[in-house]
């Protein structure tokens, strides 16, 4: 059996590059020549996932389908090379040591002193070699989080240089991703930078095979030679990403400056001409749009918009499936909530989506952003913590539940609308506790949704603690609103809407972490269709 092939990227300078982009991108530029790949993230923090960290700083909990909650990048990761993730794709600091700590209580390593080289290292290889016997990739990618030179990263680069020594030159080869940055000035590229983390790197034992410069505008020849003779990296393997519209062109950018046959050359892989056709026509739908729509999010993270980017993502796929662009602006729905921002401020969008969130700052101005999406015919998407507010909003302004509200908000409100799920009450941990991952859902029929999905059966991820009370169903039925989704025995109510409005609907599952560019999520295109629809139909 052929020995599966490693490329790591690796990060300098500042954090948030975009080296997930530039792992996809490589990703990408092996699948298009038929070569199956697979992505490791590592995570250096001490947290076991990303489950119990805020959005507002870390970005995106993404949920993928056997229920882990990771890091943001595995998000992307799954959109760009169509893959479904699990749990092993993703190894952090908190994992590996959790693990040689358990086994030195178990007295697995009785006698010896357990020390970071070799134990903490050799748990980190037997993680990667995991899912190298898993899923039999060709290539396995590992993303390195963080940035060369911090010194959580230190074991976990040591463990990849052990490997690299153990696999051989062919089979293993490093990529850095660095910062060059423009002088406001005199416009001059400065690759200082770059310099000190590639120097940074081989102080470590590695030294970079393919450098990867991203900056605002194209990396200039003069540039360009600095940071060959400086890193010692041939000239041909200096790549350039400046900043692009559309995230999903990085691999064809980097592809045309020939990026794939770098890879193959390196690594000894079989010439393959690439087959871009099918991704080419997915690029040229976020490219070449023919309208605009605009659609506003309405959360409390507002400020980061990494904390809601498959949110965007799914938004983005479905209409440049439809070839139109969609601006996205986000709305704080606490200063809603405050009085400092208008209500009325949403007449400036075509569609409103309020989507997952925590606790109760902003709530109260969702509920209102809410109402007036039902209120005034505005197409609203309600997603996890949407859905359950369009609950309660339904509950106050219809029903004329005085006091509705969510357990999680009020848990002392006259009705709770929303209340913890059952199978949560005796919980007491908050890690990886809530109602995760991927079920089944089962669609009644006649409903919009069974529309939309045009199936009985569909399977989404979760993430949640709460859910509908089910005392309320039929209060709130017998008043118009329509639930059109229910777990798989029926005891979770997956979905509502109502049905004399034209677009009116939320689920407690969230649709925007299966979407996929040229392959929108049904739900984001029935909403994306509808705007259109209602946007032609007010031209005429
Ligand atoms: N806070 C809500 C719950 O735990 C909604 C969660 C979410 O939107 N992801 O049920």
């Amino acid at each position: 059996m052929n020995p599966v092939k490693n490329i790591v990227v690796t990060g300098g300078v500042l954090s948030g590059l975009g080296k997930g982009i530039v792992t996809c991108s490589i990703g990408k530029c092996l699948q298009v020549r038929g070569f199956k790949v697979n992505v490791i993230k590592i995570d250096p923090y001490l947290n076991i996932d990303a489950g119990t960290m805020n959005p507002y700083i870390h970005g995106e909990i993404f949920v993928l389908d056997d229920g882990y909650e990771a890091d943001m990048d595995l998000g992307n990761y799954e959109r760009f090379l169509d893959l479904s993730l699990s749990r092993i794709n993703n190894i952090t600091t908190g994992q590996v040591y959790l693990e040689v700590i358990k086994r030195e209580r178990r007295g697995d390593y009785l006698g010896k002193c357990v020390q970071i080289i070799p134990h903490i290292t050799n748990e980190i290889k037997s993680r990667i070699r995991l899912v190298e016997r898993k899923s039999r990739p060709d290539v396995l990618i590992i993303e390195v989080g963080g940035t060369v030179g911090d010194i959580e990263g230190l074991p976990f680069l040591e463990a990849l240089r052990q490997l690299a020594l153990k696999k051989g030159h062919d089979n293993m080869m490093f990529v850095h991703v660095t910062l060059v940055p423009t002088l406001s000035t005199t416009g001059e590229q400065k690759t200082k930078p770059t310099q000190h983390s590639v120097q940074e790197l081989r102080r470590i034992g590695i030294q970079p095979d393919i450098i990867i410069c991203r900056s605002t505008k194209p990396l200039r020849k003069g540039a360009r030679e600095k940071i060959a003779l400086f890193c010692n990296v041939d000239i041909e393997c200096i790549f350039s990403l400046p900043d692009l519209d559309v995230i999903y062109e990085a691999p064809l950018y980097l592809d045309q400056q020939g990026l794939g046959e770098t890879v193959l050359r390196r690594l000894k892989l079989e010439h393959r001409k690439p087959d871009w056709s099918s991704w080419r026509k997915i690029v040229d739908g976020f490219k070449n749009t023919v309208d605009t729509i605009t659609v506003g999010l309405c959360g409390k993270y507002a400020e980061l918009k990494d904390a809601y980017v498959s949110l965007i993502e799914a938004l983005k796929h479905a209409a440049a499936y439809r070839r139109v662009a969609v601006d996205i602006k986000l709305i704080p729905s606490d200063r809603i909530e405050q009085g400092k921002l208008s209500i009325n401020v949403l007449d400036r969008f075509d569609g409103v989506v309020v989507p997952g969130g925590f606790g109760e700052r902003g709530a109260e101005g969702k509920i209102e952003a809410i109402r007036y999406c039902r209120e005034n015919e505005k197409p609203f998407l309600g997603l996890c913590f949407g859905f359950q507010l369009a609950a309660v909003e339904y509950a106050r302004n219809v029903v004329k539940l005085e006091g509705a509200h969510s357990e999680e908000i009020d848990p002392n409100a006259k009705h709770l609308v929303v209340t913890l799920l059952q199978e949560q009450k005796q919980l007491k941990e908050k890690g990886g506790t809530m109602r995760l991952g991927l079920h089944k859902i089962s669609i009644v029929k006649g409903t919009r949704l069974y529309s939309i999905y045009g199936r009985e059966e569909i399977y989404e991820r979760h993430r949640h603690r709460y859910g509908l009370n089910n005392e309320y169903r039929a209060l709130l039925e017998k008043h118009g609103l329509v639930f059109s989704a229910f777990s798989e025995h029926g005891e979770i109510v997956e979905a509502l809407e109502i049905p004399d409005h034209p677009y009116f609907i939320a689920t407690q599952y969230h649709p925007e972490f299966i979407s996929r560019p040229g392959k929108p999520e049904p739900v984001f295109l029935d909403f994306i269709d509808t705007i259109l629809r209602l946007k032609n139909a007010s031209r005429s």
